[in-house]
């Protein structure tokens, strides 16, 4: 399917790849896919002293690392560049030449103004519907410095550029009166519009800003968040599909979204409910997938994971995916499994030894387990002997087989954890724990 549709995300290179901005390129994304049209990328850097080729690759790969991939804009170019704003200078100047021609711009004080018309303006917003503004004062199109100024630059390329549909965050809309003024006056049919709803921070009334903690799509990638996960949390922030389900795959939310679907009402960033759809995401990931992503985490810390070939490391990631938060707690989750040298949780040890005597069991284990088959099964029918016979609760095996052998009580299956392990480390494990 191919159509007419334009739209473009035109982020100012200003150093940070905000959440915000990346749900406004998300939502551009998502409707040139669902139909058909053109993603354009533009990248608004007439503010010089600000930007820098380095926030630029910020924003280029942000929007990479969700899969955002754009149809014209820079690398990629296109019919309708250059891309950058800095580039256009004479496009703006000879843009200002038809507004001086046909009265619509005059100087003052060394400033470009452009003469609104007085009347007001009827904005057309698919998500909020017909708005109506009034400019009563006549504004600056170039300063006096020569430089143009955002509405100005903003009007001219979406004009140049075909636009059909310009979607962008709610803090603009005051802005558009001006904006239809200007395309007015070029003669030009103004696109349609869609403000989408702002993004409040997850307590309190005010929006988003980059000073809050994860605001920053970088934070993110840091943390080794499922891009896929992420994207499918910035679809919900202004937009649900109609039947409550909340994790989809993307070809899906291409195909229901709609914008007259978007909310008016503000959404509000919730970190919690982000780091909870990523755990499902980490935990849906077929196991080449997990483990290919794991190494990648894992090379990144200190974790010896290679010392003991591919099948261990893969037997360790398969029992260990789903009882993960994130791949974030992936080295520390999995460290005792490469070596025998760990630490013991002394609080962990402490509330056990309040709950039942370690050791005694530790030892009972030990005694027949030359003659235990050391599946999961095996392990299992095993304690559930032990604890028959000596009259304890299965648990106070477990427990005291979890400290013993990886230091801590949590972790995978216990089972599945000693078979992995294998029988000689695990009991190479208790010995050093109970030190003989
Ligand atoms: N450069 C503007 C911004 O980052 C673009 C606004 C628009 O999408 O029209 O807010």
């Amino acid at each position: 399917m191919s159509s007419d549709v334009r739209v473009r995300f035109a982020p100012s290179p200003t150093g940070f790849f905000h959440i915000g901005s990346a749900r406004t390129a998300l939502f551009n994304w998502l409707y040139a896919r669902h139909t058909g049209g053109t993603f354009v990328l533009r990248i608004e850097d007439t503010d010089r002293a600000r930007d820098s080729e380095e926030f630029l690759t910020v924003i280029l790969d942000g929007l990479r690392w969700l899969g955002l991939n754009w149809d014209e804009g820079p690398e990629v170019g296109g019919d309708y560049g250059p891309y950058f704003q800095s580039q256009r200078s004479d496009i703006y100047r000879a843009h200002l030449e038809i507004l001086r021609k046909n009265g619509k711009a005059y100087d003052k004080d060394g400033a470009v103004y452009f003469k609104v018309s007085g009347e007001p303006q009827t904005i057309h917003d698919v998500i909020h519907g017909d708005v109506i503004r009034k400019e009563e004062k006549d504004f600056v199109i170039f300063r006096s410095d020569g430089s143009p100024v955002f509405h100005f630059v903003n009007v001219v390329d979406d004009m140049m550029m075909k636009i059909t549909h310009v979607i962008r965050g709610e803090d603009h809309l005051s802005n558009t009166s001006k904006h239809v003024e200007l395309f007015h006056a070029f003669g030009a049919p103004e696109p349609l519009f869609a403000h989408i709803p702002l993004i409040l921070k997850s307590q309190g009334s005010g929006k988003m800003s980059k000073r809050d903690t994860g605001a920053l799509v970088e934070d993110y990638v840091k943390q080794f968040f499922i891009p896929e996960a992420v994207r499918n949390y910035l679809c919900l922030l202004g937009w649900a599909p109609k039947n409550d389900r909340e994790i989809l795959p993307i070809e899906e939310i291409i195909s229901l979204f709609d914008l007259p679907n978007v909310n008016k009402t503000n959404a509000r960033f919730d970190e919690k409910k982000m780091a909870f759809m990523n755990a499902e995401y980490v935990r849906a990931l077929p196991l080449d997938d997990f483990v290919m992503c794991s190494r990648r985490v894992l090379a990144q810390s200190d974790v010896p994971f290679e010392s003991h070939g591919e099948e261990y490391l893969r037997s360790v990631l398969s029992i260990c995916q789903e009882k993960l938060r994130g791949l974030k707690e992936l080295p520390h989750f999995v460290s005792y499994f490469f070596t025998q040298n760990f630490e013991y949780d002394q609080k962990d040890l402490e509330k056990l030894r309040k709950k039942c005597d370690i050791s005694a069991r530790l030892n009972e284990f030990l005694k027949n387990l030359s003659s235990v088959s050391f599946g999961e099964a095996g392990i299992e029918n095993y304690i559930h002997e032990l604890s028959t016979t000596n009259q304890v609760t299965s648990g106070d095996y477990i427990h005291s087989l979890r400290l013993a052998v990886s230091g801590r009580s949590v972790g995978p299956g216990l089972y599945a954890m000693l078979k992995v392990l294998g029988k000689e480390e695990v009991i190479a494990r208790i010995k050093r724990f109970l030190h003989i």
